[in-house]
């Protein structure tokens, strides 16, 4: 065991899982459901497996009975019933693959599904801290070996074994000298298999590597945002040399990898000749010397069983690897599954009948990690029907709040509360629907106007869309267009200004009637009409609804009832607009350098 594990790469090595009794257990339970047609499959394998091995021994009756003996019948007999029991294997090989892929597929949809439904209750730290691709890879890639463990490398040992000992049984009966020879010549295959497979696996490794390195060049250079800065930044030839070089890279693994293979296959072929020899040099002397009942047929046999023995012995030369490498994909698979989700309801999450939208923060404190402390002594209260305006530097922990508001995060210490309900003893999903979001990044699918619309309110009328379209001042514009709501907004809705995204996102948080609604609003990254445009959807709003404003523009902070001023994680100063120039401090600060300005731009136009 010990000796061919220089077959896994160093990191394999590393990262070798512990094949533990819990292990093996838990995926069990995964093949569990499927006992029944598990056991078919082998007793399949096991029927073709020695169906497989009938003809070689029938192989030497028609040397001897048939061609010798100068009996016809008989050869016509033995040369049907070889001719029947290959087909008879092979149909019943058919219908085993067929099983196989039948409940190696659906033991991975289910385990797909699960993963699925794993991630969308995982929290949005896990989303915040973990690489995209990593995710991705685990939902598809690792996914799919465990389908390849299931339907071929389980079935390929089995079917091994069972050929490799019905092969070395027929050959010991036959003559037990002959089959002695015949396992010496075993391990001269091995030498070969080991040091291909080692390099082999070198090469495979890399050629990942490469392939991986290719694969984020693609990604990062001809994605809408990655293309747009290769143009403005006149990267074109560096980002072209790069990619040639990576692919010459490749070019020349390739080849190396298809060379070793043939190598393989040269020194494979030269032992797989080398062995029939061997047992003609011995069966002839043992026929011509000891024992003369030794015919012609049974040498034959013992040839074509030899040859039987190759495959299956090469095959389980690279099982261990393969073992190890599904128990790494299944332990992967079952860390993700195994995750904390962190935030999720408590068995008894109340979904309150009424919720006016009264919500108040005591003495929040809070940081996304223990080594930072983000928010301090955060206290307020908002009550139903106002407005909260939440002012101060980048970094200050504006938008922290926000994420604990929706219960994104969980707070150190203190309570976020919703009438007077702990947020951590609400519902998830009553929390979000109490809450509409308008952020400043934007995210549109890649669909109609109409459906990243509806996916706030699948049962949304086209009347209440327009009507939520309207108040976000955004109609006007899907109406100019010439296929209107059902214009597709390209990826990322790319194909839409930010200006318009954003006013689409409004409507959209307006369709799902929030009792709540928040906008983290844009720094100034669009011109003064296109934030007109915003700010006349806003107000109005602002006015009408609980709301709370994360706020750069003036008009917006004077719309709201009370201004919060955060720096460093803390409330520093509170109270309306003119209480607060008059503190001298950092609103009036914030007053002279950004609001102030935005206040003149408004007045221009
Ligand atoms: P801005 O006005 O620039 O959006 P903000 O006041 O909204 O700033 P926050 O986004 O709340 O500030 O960030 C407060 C601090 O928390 C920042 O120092 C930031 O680096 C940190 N931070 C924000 N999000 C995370 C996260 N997901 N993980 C770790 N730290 C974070």
């Amino acid at each position: 065991m010990r000796r061919r594990s220089s077959f896994l790469t160093q990191q394999e090595k590393a990262n070798r899982p512990k094949i533990s009794k819990e292990l093996i257990k838990r995926i069990s339970s995964y093949l569990k459901p499927y006992f029944k047609h598990l056991i078919l499959v082998v007793l399949i394998i096991i029927t073709s497996s020695i169906l497989k091995i009938v003809p070689s021994i029938l192989t030497g009756r028609i040397i001897d009975d048939g061609l010798i003996k100068r009996d016809f019948n008989m050869l016509l007999i033995l040369i049907g019933l070889s001719v029947g029991v290959t087909l008879l294997g092979n149909i019943i090989g058919l219908i085993e693959s067929y099983v196989n892929t039948w409940v190696s597929e659906n033991i991975t949809f289910n385990m797909r599904n699960e993963m699925y439904r794993k991630l969308q209750s995982m929290p949005h730290r896990f989303f915040t801290t973990n690489n995209q691709g990593d995710i991705i890879t685990r939902m598809t890639s690792d996914i799919s070996g465990v389908k390849q463990v299931i339907s071929s490398t389980y079935t390929s040992i089995l079917s091994s074994v069972i050929t490799l000992v019905v092969a070395t049984v027929a050959m010991f009966q036959k003559n037990w000298i002959l089959g002695l020879v015949g396992l010496v010549i075993v391990p001269l295959f091995v030498i070969p298999t080991r040091s291909a497979g080692k390099t082999r696996w070198t090469l495979t490794n890399e050629v990942q590597k490469t392939s991986d390195e290719i694969n984020g060049i693609l990604n990062e250079t001809l994605s809408v945002s990655g293309q747009l800065l290769v143009k403005l930044f006149n990267r074109h030839d560096f980002e072209i040399d790069k990619y040639e070089q990576t692919n010459e890279k490749m070019i020349g693994l390739h080849i190396k990898q298809s060379m070793a293979g043939r190598w393989f296959r040269v020194m494979i072929g030269t032992f797989s000749s080398i062995g029939p020899m061997l047992i003609y040099l011995v069966g002839g002397l043992i026929m011509m010397q000891v024992d003369s009942t030794l015919s012609v047929g049974d040498i034959t046999v013992l040839v074509a069983l030899l040859s039987r023995m190759y495959q299956p012995v090469n095959a389980l030369l690279n099982t261990q690897v393969e073992v190890i490498r599904s128990m790494a994909l299944f332990t992967r698979i079952f860390n993700y599954l195994d995750m904390d989700v962190e935030i999720e309801n408590n068995e008894t999450a109340l979904s309150p009948n009424t919720f006016s939208g009264n919500i108040e923060f005591k003495d929040v404190n809070f940081g996304y990690d223990d080594s930072r402390e983000i928010l301090n002594g955060i206290n307020f209260s908002l009550d139903a029907g106002k407005s909260i305006a939440i002012v101060g530097p980048s970094g200050a922990g504006k938008s922290t709040i926000i994420n604990l508001l929706l219960r994104l995060y969980d707070v150190s210490s203190g309570a976020i509360t919703f009438e007077n309900h702990n947020v951590k003893d609400l519902d998830l999903a009553f929390i979000r629907d109490q809450i509409g979001l308008v952020t400043q990044d934007t995210y549109l699918f890649n669909a109609s106007i109409l459906e990243n619309l509806m996916y706030a309110n699948p049962m949304a009328s086209f009347n209440e869309i327009v009507e939520a379209c309207k108040k976000a001042n955004i109609h006007e514009f899907i109406d100019s267009l010439p296929l209107k709501y059902e214009t597709q907004v390209g990826n990322r809705g790319l194909k839409l200004s930010g200006g318009e995204k954003q006013r689409l996102s409004i409507a959209r948080a307006l369709l799902k009637d929030p009792t709540v609604i928040v906008f983290d609003e844009a720094m100034s990254s669009l011109d003064s009409i296109a934030e007109n445009l915003i700010q006349e959807a806003i107000e109005p709003v602002i006015k009408e609804k609980t709301s709370i404003v994360i706020a750069h523009r003036l008009s917006t902070i004077l719309a709201a009832d009370e201004i919060l001023v955060m720096d460093k994680g803390e409330i520093v100063e509170r109270g309306q607009h003119f209480e607060l120039l008059k503190l001298d401090g950092l609103y009036n600060l914030l007053y002279e350098t950004q609001f102030k300005v935005s206040e003149e731009l408004e007045l221009q136009i």
